[in-house]
């Protein structure tokens, strides 16, 4: 008794400092702090953002975007993310999905609000909509990461929250086993833009996800958007791959 007694005193007067998400090193005030910050940016060494979708290729290699942005122009503006999907942010962004671990949506978010006020022009934005999750799959985890992205980012930019704009009309085969052309076919009609969309007719808008892996979900929700009368779509992302071709 004594012992919940001092412990619930010590919680009093003495409230415990909240560390780096990440790291747990104290004194970021939940913030991701610089040291794991710089770690992510040193993934990125010796890489360049291919200046279309982001992912990050060799810096030598000349061309300005990667070889696959060149042989098939994605439908979007431009997609952007954070740091490679590599080291402790993949870690991170697993136990965000996977372990439940819901409060990591805030300073994850927040990277993606800086990347975005840093890189598009986010006051032009009519909506942030994140990537949508199936039904099944939304019960099973009990909540859509993207969703909880693009609320950060609602909150930090004012960007209007349009969850509802895309609609994930049927359940597709998990991506992991299969090929780009696989995972582009695996996943054709399975977005439909929702009534939501409508006002969005001739605007911008920002899609939000946390991990840019082959692509091919961000330009299939990018397909039913522009085919809803969308203008312009910008891809902010927390991570993405770092590819093996130029
Ligand atoms: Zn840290
Ligand atoms: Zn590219």
């Amino acid at each position: 008794m004594l012992t919940d007694v001092r412990s619930a005193m010590k919680g009093l007067f003495f409230p415990q400092e909240q560390g780096c998400p990440i790291c747990g090193r104290r004194g970021s005030q939940r913030h991701i702090c610089q040291i794991c910050l710089e770690e992510w940016a040193e993934l990125a060494d010796g890489f360049l953002p291919c200046a279309k979708c982001g992912r990050f290729k060799k810096a030598e290699a000349g061309e300005t975007t990667c070889q696959e942005c060149r042989e098939n122009e994605p439908p979007y503006a431009i997609a952007r993310c954070v740091a490679p999907y590599d080291g402790s942010l993949r870690d991170a962004l697993h136990s965000f999905k996977f372990s439940g671990r819901r409060e990591l949506a805030y300073p994850l978010g927040e990277l993606i609000a800086s990347l975005v006020a840093s890189l598009f022009p986010y006051r032009l934005l009519a909506a942030v909509i994140p990537v949508p999750l199936h039904e099944n799959r939304l019960q099973e985890r009990g909540f859509n990461q993207a969703l909880l992205l693009a609320e950060v980012v609602n909150r930090m930019l004012r960007i209007p929250l349009v969850p509802n704009a895309l609609i994930r009309s049927r359940e597709t085969h998990s991506q992991t086993s299969l090929s780009r052309e696989q995972r582009h076919s695996n996943l054709k009609g399975a977005f439909e833009a929702g009534e939501d969309a409508l006002p969005l007719q001739g605007k911008a808008v920002l899609l939000a996800d946390d991990v840019y892996t082959t692509g091919a979900t961000v330009q299939e929700c990018s397909k039913a958007l522009i085919n809803a009368g969308v203008k312009e779509i910008y891809v902010a992302a927390l991570a993405a791959g770092i590819l093996t071709s130029p």
